[in-house]
């Protein structure tokens, strides 16, 4: 039996995000889900298969061999598809979990201070091994003048004069009265007539805040961290929101990440590549590591260095430094150096622009 598409069970784009991988399998999955398709034998084998092609592709390191090599490549790495539904449901839930509300199966959250969003940049080398990083937030915290009362120290609020206090206004219509908020003191039964200057009324100060944040080894660009309890006060009783940091990765004049692999380029002039060579080539962390080049490699082939690329974040290992060998044609050359390749274009037999005017000639005397 031939195997479907995994990008086409989900119906997305190869090029899909990971966002837009787990909203296309929701969607599936709340489709075809074995409680609301009870006894169907298609929706189920539907749900499935969604949530295999899902597991797969959520995972950059499956996802990244089963681009390359499709199902017979996971097959090979001893990735069965199928993980079962409660590590596909369990998945949703991690310390990178969405913003704003997305709860997996947990329900609503229950009500806290606003969340916080603050986005740091972090260097190439920090995503790889980790950071700890100081960062400056501004949150309001109630106003120590007037305690969060809003009202000026020694001038209390007063009773309402509309409402006399009582926060409501009654109204006569016809046989009935009706009551309704006060639209002066908005239902409190108090005003305040001279309003605390320090927060100018508002019961809470704007307050700069130093919070350390611990970036693990592995996080990418887009990687978002939860600091709970970070977020901004809640009214009274109510506990804070969390503060969500989002990760931006600069970008590295050497190294290209590839999901949990790195690619370097590591240029070889062209006998290097003919003879072969043993080169020096970087190391993540800044440690470099002597590689042979065998004789004859030609440009674009790669070099595989396991264990040297980007720590899991959830998990052990790291993925592969790839070195990428690019031959180098020599750009200018000296007269010796045109002398030679001249010379060794004459053995190969093979004809090229003459530059030394009679050389040939000089040659043949
Ligand atoms: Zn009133
Ligand atoms: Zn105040």
């Amino acid at each position: 039996m031939t195997r479907r598409d995994y990008y086409e069970i989900l119906g997305v784009s190869r090029n899909v995000s990971e966002s837009e991988l787990k909203k296309a399998y929701r969607q599936q999955a709340l489709k075809y889900h074995p409680d609301k398709n009870p006894g169907d034998h298609t929706a189920e084998e539907k749900f499935k298969e969604a949530s295999e092609a899902y597991g797969v592709l959520k995972d950059p390191e499956k996802r990244s061999i089963y681009d390359q090599f499709g199902h017979e490549g996971l097959k090979g790495q001893g990735f069965s598809g199928f993980q079962g539904f409660e590590d596909i449901f369990s998945s949703f839930g991690d310390i990178f979990e969405g913003f704003f509300g997305n709860t997996g199966s947990r329900g609503r959250r229950e009500q806290t201070g606003a969340d916080l969003r603050l986005d740091v940049a972090i260097k190439f080398t920090e995503a790889v091994f980790g950071a700890e990083k100081e960062v400056d937030i501004t949150k309001h915290g109630p106003c120590k003048t007037c305690r969060g009362t809003r009202a000026k120290p020694g001038y209390p609020p007063e009773a309402c004069s509309t409402c006399r206090g009582t926060g409501q206004v009654v109204r006569a219509q016809g046989f009935f009265s009706m009551a309704s908020p006060c639209p002066d003191c908005r239902g409190q039964g108090q005003v305040i007539k001279h309003p605390c200057p320090a927060c100018r009324g508002e019961g809470r100060v704007p307050e700069k805040k130093t919070v350390s944040v611990s970036i693990p080894a592995g996080v990418d660009e887009g990687s978002r961290l939860r600091l709970r309890g970070e977020g901004e006060h809640g009214p009274q009783g109510i506990p804070p929101g969390d503060l969500y940091v989002f990760i931006h990765v600069e970008s590295d004049d050497l190294f290209h990440r590839e999901g949990h692999d790195v690619l370097c380029r590591l240029n070889l002039s062209f006998s290097q590549a003919a003879l072969g060579a043993d080169v020096e080539v970087p190391l993540l962390d800044e440690q470099t590591k002597v590689i042979t080049v065998k004789a004859g490699t030609q440009s674009g082939e790669m070099i595989r260095i396991h264990g040297a690329g980007i720590p899991h974040i959830r998990g052990h290992g790291r993925g592969t430094l790839i070195i990428q060998l690019v031959v180098e044609t020599p750009k200018k050359t000296n007269k010796r150096q045109k002398e030679i390749l001249q010379e060794l274009a004459e053995i190969d037999g093979k004809p090229v622009k003459e530059t030394l005017k009679g050389f040939f000639q000089k040659l043949k005397v």
